[in-house]
């Protein structure tokens, strides 16, 4: 704009930006892991305040492109030693698909039909389900189209498919999956996800050939939050905990993966890419899967 008649402004602000990289490198990966969080949910900084806030908002964003793929790059080259992995174990909502359709699916669309059929208002409708839902989460009827279909007297699978339009993959999603079969390791999809979901999302994405197995938890009748439900994949996909990598964006299910003794574990810090950056805990994430190529 007007880099040719007031440089020292331009420069100013590049420098205060390089300041703020600089010393937010050298405060380590938990301070610009928090910064960077900070940056993308809007929220006030924690570290180094002051320095961050002389920013205006084209720096704030240009400080927080710089921060992600700093991070990126240098994750990267600890997150996953390739040389040590045998098997890959995708889950597919909020890892390998957007969450925003599930989300969308269970928070408005659903609502919106029950509140229609039972004729009363869509925020009662959302107490009512919000209520069912949290009884059930984390068991295999949570994840069950049959049995919400039932509970709700509605047709789930028909009603995911008036909102598929939304089902979406994340970003690098195919590269990733190309190359993790290219170097000849086992690529697997294990999710919680009930068979009618699966296949609305395998046929809207055509992502089901990049495997080399699909595997749904109610085959096995546990939910991968249940310990017990690795022990069970064992029989039909044989894996040694040391060499598998495991990428999903539910707690509970990582934790349950590294009580079983598994490896290799990403989370994932967006699952929806409508939603905020999610709290990871302790375990390692990525942002995208560029971040983890193979090779
Ligand atoms: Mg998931």
């Amino acid at each position: 704009m007007y880099n040719g008649f007031f440089p020292e402004i331009i420069m100013s602000e590049a420098e205060k930006i390089t300041r703020c990289v600089e010393v937010l490198c050298g405060s380590g990966c938990n301070t610009v892991r928090s910064t960077i969080s900070s940056l993308q949910n809007n929220e006030p900084v924690q570290s180094h305040k002051q320095m961050v806030n002389e920013l205006d908002g084209n720096g704030r964003a240009i400080l927080l492109a710089e921060l992600v793929s700093i991070m990126a790059i240098y994750e990267k080259e600890n997150m996953i030693d390739w040389q040590e992995i045998n098997s890959v174990f995708l889950d597919m909502d909020g890892t390998l698909l957007d969450l925003h359709f599930d989300n969308y699916f269970w928070r408005e669309h659903v609502p919106l039909r029950y509140a229609q059929i039972n004729d009363i208002h869509m925020e009662e409708a959302r107490e009512k389900l919000f209520t069912k839902f949290s009884e059930m989460e984390g068991t295999m009827e949570w994840y069950c189209v049959d049995y919400w279909t039932e509970q709700l007297g509605m047709d789930i699978a028909m009603l995911k498919e008036e909102v598929d339009h939304l089902i979406a993959v994340h970003p690098h999603v195919v590269e990733f999956l190309e190359a993790v079969r290219a170097t000849g390791k086992r690529v697997v999809l294990v999710t919680n996800a009930h068979g009618k979901s699966l296949e609305l999302k395998m046929n809207r994405t055509q992502l089901g050939g990049h495997f080399d197995a699909l595997i749904c938890a109610h085959d096995l009748g546990l939910p991968k939050e249940d310990v017990r439900f690795w022990e069970k994949l064992q029989n039909i996909e044989p894996f040694t905990s040391g060499n598998t990598l495991l990428v999903d964006d539910s707690l509970p299910v990582l934790r349950s993966a590294r009580e079983y003794g598994i490896q290799h574990l990403l989370a994932v810090y967006k699952p929806d890419t409508k939603g905020p950056m999610r709290e990871v805990e302790d375990f390692m994430a990525i942002h995208r899967f560029e971040e983890i190529m193979p090779g």
